[in-house]
């Protein structure tokens, strides 16, 4: 029976040291393969839990049993959680910082009610010694939260096996090997975990250690052959994984042979799994645009909306080819173009739109009218053109100031382009006359719009300094009639006939609307 006792004390040193040596060699070698921080940590806490256990089973009193069981306690209920995160990144899922805090809950309910179990009762029921057995053995009646940490164990390693399994579907064979080499290193600690909880190992025994070491073999190896398949220059991991630059190599077969980090910003669902697979299937779901502009193969550019923000890159893609000039490889860069992008969007607004009123400058209305007529040439028989300037603008200028006068043109501005139609379009003509286009508006409706803003305008009081000001404007219409000419010589004869009708209405004592009219010639 001592000899017994003295092979098992010697297999749960042995797993000890089997759990030490893959936490410092995993520390040093395993840095880079996916999970392996993890790994160390859980290595580490096991192998503090197995010594902790070697000693419990030399102990001759129960005070000494305790005491070691305690520390037991302080790192074994946090393995499980360690085990899931490990699982989790080997498969490439990165989990949020409260979830990785509420993993740990349970744990720290444990410890706690462990430590404190001579107080409620509730880890223990009870604590006292095997009387059948050759050497002292702890013998234990389970309390409600025993149970609650053995859920949580079975649940960490049931969601892990799941979380793998479920990526087996989508991996290459040499992955898929390594994947079941991790589910099996789970198998063995559940099946280890439910002889014992069912007094099945020898004299009550715990083997958990034992089989975790024998578990930390298989992931071991699971992680180590990813490293292996990886084996990559330094050089790769300096400079292609730094680079700012997304970059894809593809083979001939379009397969994704390699990517670098910067990658993962503009395809976040790339990772270790995605090697090997068709740049096509590997972009299917989420990036289908994307994978048209590639299928293309030609340069471009690509706009990656990601809620409100959108980012611009610049696609590129240069062939590498073999001496005998035939293509092997594909390598796809993304460029990120955005602040040119962004640059270029506040020249063009700079350039087209003026920026006292935010309206549409002279030059940019003329151009974007004309556009407008000739799109709409096949559906619409008429538009109107409004022009209108304010009244006695320079007194105002003279009375209160420029800047006054500025705003007077801004609060004008502001009022009229909310007073007009989405389809409709308000420029600056130039100082304080502004011109609208009225797509499918006739002359007589043109009026009453123009009527409606005059209103408004007269009846708009405008904060200036302590002093409200009122102004009015006059307005001249004229109707454009579509036919499929020059649009560009209907609409400037429009401006000229807007023009002459805003003289008149200047004419007739301003704040009022005139509509162009031909004039009849004379006999
Ligand atoms: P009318 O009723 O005949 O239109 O008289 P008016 O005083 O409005 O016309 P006039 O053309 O004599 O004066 C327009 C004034 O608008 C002259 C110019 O100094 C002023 N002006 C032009 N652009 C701006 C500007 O951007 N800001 C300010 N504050 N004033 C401007
Ligand atoms: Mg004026
Ligand atoms: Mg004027």
């Amino acid at each position: 029976m001592v000899d017994e006792l003295y092979f098992y004390r010697l297999l749960i040193i042995l797993a000890g040291v089997l759990s030490l040596f893959f936490s410092i060699f995993s520390y040093f070698k395993l840095k880079n393969a996916p999970g392996a921080r993890h790994y160390t940590i859980v290595t580490l806490l096991s192998a503090i839990f197995t010594f902790s256990y070697a000693f419990e089973l030399t102990s001759t009193t129960l005070k000494e049993i305790r005491f070691w069981l305690g520390i037991e306690y302080i790192v074994m209920p946090f393995i499980p959680g360690f085990i899931l995160l490990m699982c989790f990144e080997y498969v490439g899922i990165k989990l949020r910082q409260r979830h990785v805090f509420l993993l740990f809950g349970v744990p720290l309910i444990t410890t706690f009610m462990h430590h404190t179990n001579e107080l409620h009762h509730l880890y223990y029921v009870t604590v006292g010694l095997l009387v059948e057995a050759p050497f002292p053995i702890i013998d234990l009646e389970y309390g409600p939260f025993f149970y609650l940490h053995s859920i949580y164990l079975f649940l960490c390693l049931s969601i892990s096996i799941i979380v793998l399994l479920l990526q087996l579907k989508k991996s290459l064979l040499q992955f898929r090997i390594q994947l079941l080499t991790m589910v099996a290193g789970l198998f063995v600690p559940i099946l280890a975990n439910s002889f014992y909880l069912n007094n099945l190992s020898p004299y009550g025994i715990d083997l958990g250690p034992v089989s975790m070491s024998v578990s930390f073999i298989l992931h071991g190896i699971a992680l180590f052959t990813f490293k292996m398949f990886n084996v990559v220059p330094m050089a790769r991991e300096r400079v292609f994984d730094n680079m700012h630059e997304g970059v894809i190599v593809l083979d001939q077969n379009d397969r994704i042979v390699d990517f670098n980090r910067a990658i993962l910003r503009i395809i976040p669902s790339f990772n270790s799994f995605s090697i090997g697979k068709g740049i096509q299937l590997a972009l299917a779901q989420e990036h289908v645009r994307l994978a048209e502009l590639i299928s293309r193969g030609k340069e471009c550019e690509y706009e990656r909306i990601d809620g409100n923000k959108s980012e611009h890159y610049q696609v590129r893609f240069s062939q590498v080819v073999n001496r005998k000039g035939t293509a092997i490889s594909n390598i796809i860069t993304f460029v990120n173009i955005t602040e040119t992008v962004e640059m270029q969007k506040q020249l063009r607004i700079l350039a087209n739109y003026d920026g006292l009123t935010k309206v549409c400058n002279r030059r940019f209305f003329m151009e974007q009218s004309v556009n407008i007529l000739e799109s709409i040439i096949k559906k619409e028989k008429n538009a109107s053109l409004i022009m209108f300037d304010i009244d006695h603008f320079k007194m105002i200028n003279d009375t209160y100031g420029h800047e006054a006068g500025d705003i007077v043109l801004s609060e004008i501005a502001n009022l009229v382009k909310f007073s007009i139609r989405p389809e409709d379009s308000i420029g600056r003509y130039g100082g304080e006359e502004f011109i609208i286009l009225l797509p499918a508006l006739d002359s007589k409706d043109a009026m009453e719009l123009a009527n409606t803003i005059r209103t408004s305008i007269t009846e708009t009081l405008i904060r200036i300094d302590n002093n409200n000001i009122r102004v009015t404007a006059s307005f001249g219409i004229s109707p454009i009639l579509i036919t499929p000419v020059e649009q560009g010589e209907v609409f400037k004869e429009a401006l000229r006939n807007a023009d002459h009708a805003l003289y008149e209405a200047k004419r007739s004592g301003r704040n009022n609307v005139q509509v162009f009219k031909e004039e009849i010639p004379t006999a």
